[in-house]
Order: C-alpha cells, then sequence, then structure tokens
C-alpha cells in the first residue's frame, strides 16, 4: 500500500527531512582522516536524541539484515556502499565515505544519503562517480510530477547511471516513505517509464542511486549487513527523501540556508 500524507503529516514529514539534512551536513565536516566510525555513529545518536527524534534504525530487523541493526546510521567506506554497520574502523586518507541516515521525527521519517572523500582525493574516478550519483538524483527528481509512474523516476535515474558507463543493480533502490522508513513503491535505479505506481500528491519517495565502479554485483559482508561491490571496486550512494507537491517534487532533505 503507498501511504498518502496528510496536511499535517507533510508539515511533519519537513521538520524530520530538515534534521535529517542538518545532521548529515555537521557529520559531513566533523568527519575527517582518524575519525572513527563508532564515532560517528555515537555523534548521530546524540543528535538524534537531542532533536526528540527516533531512529529507524537501531532495532530495524530486516530479511536482507542478520538481526536488529544496533546502530543509528549506515556508515560505507570504499568498496561498501549499502547498509554499512559502523564498526571499529579509522577513516584514512582518500577514503571514500557514504553516510546514509534516516529518523523518524513526530511520527514521520526522512531518508537520506550522501558520498564524500575524506582528505585528498585519490583518484578523479572517486569524484565523478559521487557526481554521477548526485546527477542522477537530480534527473530523478526533475522525472516526479503528479501523473507520473515510478518508472519515469527509474528511467531517468537509470538514463544518467547507465550514460556515465555504470551497470546498474535493481536489486536495491528507493521506496516510499511514510509513518515507517521502507514502504511500497520500490523505485529501481533503472526501468522502463510509463511503468508501475502513478504518482500523486502526499506522497513520499526515497530517490537513492548508488553505483559501484565496475560492476552490479554485490556481496554480503561477514558482519552479515554491509553490502560492497563484487569486485572490491568503489562505491557511491546519493539519497533524497522527496514529496510530491501538486506542482512536481519538494526536497525534503535539502539543506536550507
Ligand atoms: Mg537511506
Ligand atoms: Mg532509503
Amino acid at each position: 500500500m503507498i501511504q498518502v500524507m496528510s496536511t499535517p503529516e507533510l508539515a511533519r514529514a519537513r521538520d524530520s527531512g530538515a534534521l535529517v539534512a542538518d545532521i548529515l551536513a555537521s557529520l559531513r565536516t566533523r568527519v575527517e582522516v582518524g575519525t572513527n566510525l563508532l564515532d560517528i555513529d555515537a555523534w548521530t545518536r546524540e543528535a538524534i536524541v537531542e532533536a526528540g527524534a527516533e531512529s529507524c534504525y537501531v532495532d530495524y530487523a530486516p530479511s536482507f539484515g542478520r538481526g536488529p541493526f544496533g546502530h543509528y546510521i549506515c556508515t560505507s567506506v570504499n568498496d561498501a556502499v549499502l547498509h554499512g554497520l559502523p564498526h571499529d574502523y579509522v577513516v584514512a586518507d582518500g577514503d571514500l565515505v557514504s553516510l546514509d541516515l534516516a529518523v523518524s521525527l513526530g511520527g514521520v521519517v526522512a531518508d537520506s544519503a550522501i558520498s564524500f572523500v575524506v582528505g585528498a582525493v585519490r583518484s578523479p574516478k572517486d569524484t565523478a562517480m559521487i557526481a554521477i550519483t548526485e546527477r542522477a538524483l537530480a534527473a530523478g527528481i526533475g522525472a516526479v510530477r503528479p501523473g507520473a509512474r515510478v518508472g519515469d523516476i527509474s528511467y531517468a535515474i537509470g538514463s544518467v547511471l547507465r550514460g556515465a558507463g555504470y551497470r546498474v543493480n535493481t536489486e536495491f533502490g528507493g521506496h516510499g516513505v511514510g509513518t515507517t522508513m521502507h514502504q511500497d513503491p520500490h523505485v529501481a535505479n533503472d526501468g522502463r517509464p510509463g511503468q508501475g505506481a502513478k504518482l500523486q500528491p502526499g506522497m513520499l519517495l526515497a530517490l537513492e542511486p548508488w553505483v559501484m565502479a565496475d560492476t552490479s554485483k554485490l556481496v554480503t559482508d561477514a558482519d552479515g549487513w554491509t553490502l560492497r561491490s563484487a569486485t572490491g571496486a568503489r562505491t557511491a550512494h546519493s539519497e533524497h527523501t522527496v514529496a510530491i507537491t501538486q506542482f512536481g517534487a519538494e526536497v525534503l532533505t535539502a539543506l536550507r540556508a
């Protein structure tokens, strides 16, 4: 079932989105060479508690992970791309870090992810790959309008990723958001225009293009959660939660001035 937000729920979704944007922006400036992933997790927990929000991750136990996640943010480094379980690892110069955060504030969820290189950029391919996921995200957002189909978003995202030479994995992708984190519809990162559920005002969607440099195949880490590229290649991931309005898309997790 696809949830449609009421006007009061949409107001809460904006607050939730602003909180996620603020936390990620703050982490983006705090994470440096020498930061432990467990510090990132602790800082996130503090920010969530201080805001009176709830973590969507700590008790999360879906079929694709091993038991409750037990942490407050996903930290995926280098070849890790999704669901990175924070662990005792110190960020090194040139690491490509992806942070993915979902919280519930006032009972409504917002979900966003950013990728960035810490310290010196080792390869221009890293920044190009991050930029492609951001461009694909913008293209997906650009395809959002009432009456459009989920497949239009998937096609817009996939066209950018494929056009840049990446192989697209359609197993994990975007999703509906509402009073819980993962809802219908699934928004694959490639697809056919004109297909899938019709978009209507009040729906919330998390759009999240991600790529791995030379493969579309994932492997699951021994921790039971972290998904890595099968080849060990580096990866990138960008995500925003958008509300469908009568005019198009309102990006809820964009950083406000
Ligand atoms: Mg996310
Ligand atoms: Mg998501």
